[in-house]
């Protein structure tokens, strides 16, 4: 067989059990019975460790070396080789006894890090975050870095990102985004939610989840709506793209704005063409970029005013004790910024502030001027400075995220990222569609979608989140857009203008 049509069918091959292995998932996170976990777990291992093998086998090395050398391949064939390539490379670095002893440290520093957290003692779990660091600093050498340990890691996430680009990015949200979250907390007027309690069953939730990700053009399909404890959107594979939201019940914006969220994944996971398929590039470029996505729709759509323009009809027609409410109103309700502790129920303003501290700190560990028995000082520093809220416990400081426990070392800032790319894409989109926000009125968001495919969707995987930035808007990443609209957007709705 020709080299090239080998080289496909294997990664075909790889897709097959990855799907297999998605569908497991999937399963796992929404409907597996308690009892069948055991099993799950062992056929989710032996999928994984098929899958893996395939990925680092001696054969897919010869092939990837023999096309290396060859003449005359498409843009997307190239594309292809330089992603399998790179992830077979990674894979291959790190030594198989180092994979599994790193394995067994990370399930009990798991296990430690949620006993740790749930009595607030950080001490019980320094010694395995130290662990953790380790080995994350010894598989930043064994991948190979330039300047930085960390950025070996961060390429997981971001490819193509460094932690002194990270700095860059970050200066202007320290310096024009902390002062100005202070003006809006002390001088700003706070908009009204009152207007938002209430009991809202279930499903009626459900009702108002489906006709918003009707609305904005997710595939029913190729796609699904579940409940989970934590929403998730999961490409299964082709023609298959799930979301899950959850409902409580005294929150009736909670589900709305995870459903446009995951929404938001599952329509760059539905957008991503045939031709790609099977071919390494049939993936998001980063999770920044997956991340942009979903920020856009819930935030810079979902949080809009003429948004709500058209949804307070929808809303009013589930819920009728919001007849009388004025899509005003719920705008403005929907926008309330406050300074928390925690990140994962942070507003789109504050959240970034979050990641910041948190890069900051894992930076520092894997640079090693950083020493992990600090945190917690560290922490409370960083939040007083930032937010100007202050954790009295471990457990909502430094203890509240599963990542660290689990040596994922260069995730946080991806989501930093989706904020920021987020905010100039959709500024561009504002630039080349006329009309762009009083077409949501009407509920108009396919040239929105169009953009999307068209700019970022279509092109999966082909570049690196940089490079996909620069060809989407004509620009360097640059967080100025996110502060721009920020400032734009919360300046009105806290009457600082
Ligand atoms: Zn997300």
């Amino acid at each position: 067989m020709d080299e090239l049509k080998a080289y496909k069918a294997h990664l075909h091959e790889i897709g097959k059990l990855d799907s297999a292995l998605a569908l497991l998932a999937w399963d796992q996170r929404t409907y597996l019975p308690r009892k069948g976990q055991e099993t799950r777990a062992e056929a989710i291992g032996k999928l994984t460790k098929l899958s893996f093998q395939m990925a680092t086998s001696p054969r897919l090395g010869r092939l990837l070396d023999g096309l290396g050398a060859r003449d005359g391949l498409s843009d997307e064939d190239r594309a292809s080789l330089r992603v399998v390539g790179k992830d077979y490379r990674r894979r291959k670095a790190i030594p198989a006894r180092v994979v599994e002893r790193f394995a067994i440290a990370r399930s009990k520093s798991e296990t430690a890090w949620e006993r740790a957290r749930e009595a607030s003692d950080f001490k019980a779990f320094l010694p395995h975050l130290e662990e953790m660091v380790d080995f994350s600093r010894r598989f930043a050498d064994y991948y190979g870095y330039k300047e930085s340990p960390y950025d070996a890691l961060i390429e997981d996430y971001e490819p193509g990102m460094t932690a002194r680009e990270l700095r860059t990015i970050i200066r202007p949200l320290r310096e024009d985004l902390v002062p100005f979250i202070r003006h809006l907390t002390a001088e700003g007027r706070r908009p009204d939610t009152d207007v938002l309690s209430g009991h809202f069953p279930v499903e009626a939730q459900r009702d108002l989840a489906l006709r918003a990700l009707r609305a904005i053009g997710y595939d029913f399909d190729a796609g699904r709506l579940d409940t989970s404890v934590h929403p998730f959107t999961i490409a299964i594979g082709p023609g298959d793209a799930r979301v899950t939201t959850r409902f409580l019940d005294a929150l009736v914006l909670s589900n709305l704005f995870s459903s446009l969220h995951e929404g938001g994944h599952a329509l760059y996971d539905q957008g991503i063409p045939e031709a790609l398929r099977w071919s390494g590039l049939d993936q998001a470029a980063s999770f920044g970029i997956h991340e942009s996505q979903s920020r856009m729709w819930e935030n810079s759509v979902g949080r809009s005013r003429t948004f709500w323009v058209f949804f307070q009809p929808i809303l009013a027609e589930v819920f009728p004790q919001f007849r009388s409410v004025s899509p005003e109103t719920l705008f403005r309700a929907a926008n309330v910024v406050e300074p928390s502790l925690i990140r994962v129920e942070a507003d789109e303003v504050t959240y970034s502030l979050h990641i910041m501290l948190r890069f900051e700190i894992e930076e520092g560990l894997i640079n090693g001027t950083t020493k992990a028995r600090d945190l917690p000082d560290l922490w409370r520093e960083a939040m007083r400075e930032y937010l100007g809220v202050v954790p009295k416990t471990d457990a909502e400081g430094v203890l509240q995220d599963v990542h660290w426990s689990t040596g994922y070392f260069g995730y946080f800032p991806s989501y930093m990222l989706g904020n920021l790319y987020g905010a100039q894409i959709y500024a561009k989109a504002k630039e080349e569609i006329p009309g762009l926000e009083e077409g949501f009125a009407r509920g108009e968001f396919a040239p929105l979608l169009r953009f999307l495919r068209e700019k970022v969707h279509q092109h999966g995987r082909m570049y690196e989140p940089k490079d996909l930035v620069r060809r989407a808007t004509g620009e360097e990443p640059d967080s100025s857009h996110f502060v721009r609209y920020v400032k734009e957007k919360y300046g009105g709705v806290y009457g600082l203008r």
